[in-house]
């Protein structure tokens, strides 16, 4: 197929271009690279321009033959949505919304959506399933919940067939090297502790240790970036018009801060000092999947189940590149 990966300078949008050229598909960045990274797409495959631009998006559709959508241009920080709303609803509505215009009209119908656990707001039951009720709580989650519905909405009136995606905490790098995880600022948890093992940082701060957990830290669930990839592959050839899938991206599997920071230290072989600081607004105690419905429609399983082996990628790509791309 031909596929234009919309944000595919990001972290996860990066992953997922490498894998679609190994399966043998063309594929096409679309980025601004106001968040992404030149370096990251392969050479020739990047097309510079704007999310919102209908027109040059309905040029690039109709020009480029395209076959299908992903779309992972999306600013995706839950405490930058809190604080300037308005720059989350303008680029992740009102420039999505832009983009499914432009599919419309040059009659591209079938795309993968990036959506969050954060449209999940914070579920009462752990692990959590596609039916538990989305009730975002921060903009961030809203913005990713308002584009569902749209897809959902575009299925039934136009024929759109679409896989939203939800991912839990996508962690690590690919394995094969060159491409990772590089946000400025940093804000998530991995990344933080490995710039301690570099020396990038003095220590980590835990954002709470009173949390109704085992150790008192947050639970998440880390997947792995190239399994998220893997994911977006399989629903690709799944997609089918008039039809929608979500699905949650995970392991199943819940780490709490610590054991992210005790591993961290494993792998790093660095002591990587912490202290504990006040609770980060809006943090639910524990998020883990119950990815059971990916397995069954899409037949994937994560190939990284441990958390050392997740950490261990992330490390590599840390330590051979310390200040991310630029170098
Ligand atoms: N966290 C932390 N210290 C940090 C960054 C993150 O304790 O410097 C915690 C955060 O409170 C959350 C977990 O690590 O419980 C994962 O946070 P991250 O920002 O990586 O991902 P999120 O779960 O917010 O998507």
């Amino acid at each position: 197929m031909n596929v234009l990966v919309v944000g595919g300078a990001g972290y996860i949008g990066s992953h997922a271009v490498r894998s679609l050229g190994e399966a043998g598909h063309q594929v096409w960045v679309y980025d601004n690279l106001s968040r992404g990274h030149r370096e990251a797409v392969p050479a020739g495959r990047l097309i510079e321009g704007e999310v919102g631009d209908r027109d040059a998006l309905v040029e690039v559709l109709t020009t480029k033959r395209i076959d299908a959508v992903m779309h992972f241009a999306a600013f995706a920080l839950v405490n930058e949505s809190v604080l300037d709303p308005a720059l989350y609803y303008r680029n992740n509505v009102i420039a999505a919304l832009e983009l499914l215009d432009a599919m419309r009209v040059a009659d591209v119908k079938r795309i993968v959506f990036s959506s969050t656990t954060a449209t999940y707001g914070e579920p009462e039951i752990v692990p959590i399933a596609e039916s538990t009720p989305q009730q975002p709580i921060n903009p961030y989650g809203f913005t990713k919940l308002v584009i569902e519905r749209a897809l959902a909405d575009y299925a039934a009136a136009y024929g759109f067939g679409y896989a939203a995606l939800r991912y839990f905490n996508a962690a690590g790098a690919d394995p094969a090297g060159g491409i990772g995880e590089d946000h400025d600022p940093e804000s998530h948890l991995i990344p933080i502790v490995l710039q301690v093992a570099l020396g990038q940082r003095d220590r980590i701060t835990i954002y709470g240790d009173d949390y109704p957990t085992a150790d008192g830290t947050c639970i998440r669930d880390y997947i792995h970036v190239c399994d998220l990839a893997d994911a977006h592959l399989k629903a690709l050839d799944r997609l089918e018009p008039g039809r929608g899938i979500c699905l949650n991206l995970g392991t199943g599997r819940g780490t709490s801060v610590r054991e992210i920071i005790e591993a961290c230290r494993r792998v790093s072989g660095h002591p990587i000092p912490e202290t504990i600081g006040p609770r980060r607004a809006g943090d639910p105690a524990e998020l883990v999947a119950d990815a059971t419905r990916a397995a069954d429609e899409l037949g994937w399983r994560p190939r990284f189940t441990s958390i050392d082996d997740i950490v261990s990628t992330a490390w590599a790509w840390h330590r051979d590149h310390p200040c991310g791309y630029a170098g």
